[in-house]
């Protein structure tokens, strides 16, 4: 395996785009987040907040009925449009659309679940950011890989990425497994850890922000909002991820001197990513 390649603020800053003074919310990008279940609607709270808060223009979230209220009064600038199943996604559908997609969070496994990520998969051309149960249903069912789209991102923590790759006997050979399985399928994947890894083919990415802070409950929902974002305002799907990693983890280094690394939680993410940007 070969050294991976830092992704530091210098190599960030190489493709970063400032805020043109002159753009409106229709240039900043329209992203959709696919999230939520029943008891699992704050994964949806959190990756639509984190999206809206790492400059996408629009950000439409589309999740079960049981939702709706929540959403709109916990993320009054998001707009939601609903499954007409009560608890569970069960029919993905949306009158918009957008520049990048993330699904998963908070999902669950449903069998109905299941079959309308086959749906959405099988009609779906738009950049895609997958995470979660997504990836847990797509485990299940790997010839459904064959439908994202090309540079499709996928973010798996270690248990997720072991359901994708399977077990592996020592680092080497996770890497080379990861590495196969992202030529096999031409995705991007984000092997989130400490540190996380981005695996692009044969490139390899390794992030320099981020701390223990972050091994909390939500901290990956709000990543898949963040990469989501960044492909909505356009950036490559590669870029976008390593964007996403290295605003992700800065937020928690900014706020640990203040939260420590027991009272960080994932709305300290959202909270510190206006610090991290500027
Ligand atoms: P998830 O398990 O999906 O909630 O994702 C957890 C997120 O927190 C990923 O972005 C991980 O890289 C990050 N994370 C978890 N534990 C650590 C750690 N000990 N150090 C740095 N980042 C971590
Ligand atoms: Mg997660």
């Amino acid at each position: 395996m070969k050294a991976p390649f830092l992704i530091t603020k210098e190599e960030i800053l190489k493709f970063y785009k400032p805020v043109n003074p002159l753009t409106h919310k229709g240039l900043q990008g329209h992203a959709v987040i696919i999230a939520g279940s029943y008891g699992k609607i704050g994964a949806a709270v959190l990756a639509s907040k984190a999206c809206l808060k790492s400059g996408c223009g629009l950000v439409t979230t589309f999740t079960p009925k049981c939702a709706y209220q929540i959403l709109q009064i916990s993320i009054p600038e998001v707009m939601v449009v609903t499954d007409e199943n009560t608890n569970s996604i069960t029919n993905i559908h949306f009158p918009i659309v957008p520049q990048a997609i993330g699904i998963g969070p908070g999902i669950g496994q449903e069998l109905a679940t299941q079959k309308a990520l086959f749906e959405f998969l099988r009609t779906n051309k738009i950049p895609l950011v997958l995470d979660a149960d997504a990836l847990n249903i797509l485990a299940e069912n790997q010839s459904w890989l064959e439908l994202v789209p090309e540079n499709t991102i996928l973010t798996p923590h270690p248990k997720e990425l072991e359901r994708l790759i399977g077990k592996w006997n020592s680092e080497s050979e996770k890497f080379q497994k990861t590495i196969a399985f992202s030529e096999k399928y031409k995705v991007i994947i984000v092997m989130k850890g400490a540190p996380t890894y981005i695996v692009n083919k044969q490139e390899i990415y390794e992030n320099t922000t981020g701390n223990a802070a972050l091994a909390t409950a939500g901290s990956g929902d709000t990543l898949t909002g963040i990469i989501t974002s960044f492909l909505a305002q356009n950036y490559e799907p590669k870029d976008a991820a390593k964007l996403g990693v290295f605003i992700h983890g800065l937020t928690a280094d900014i706020a640990l001197p203040e939260t420590g690394y027991q009272s960080f939680i994932a709305s300290d993410i959202i909270a510190n990513l206006g610090k991290a940007f500027l």
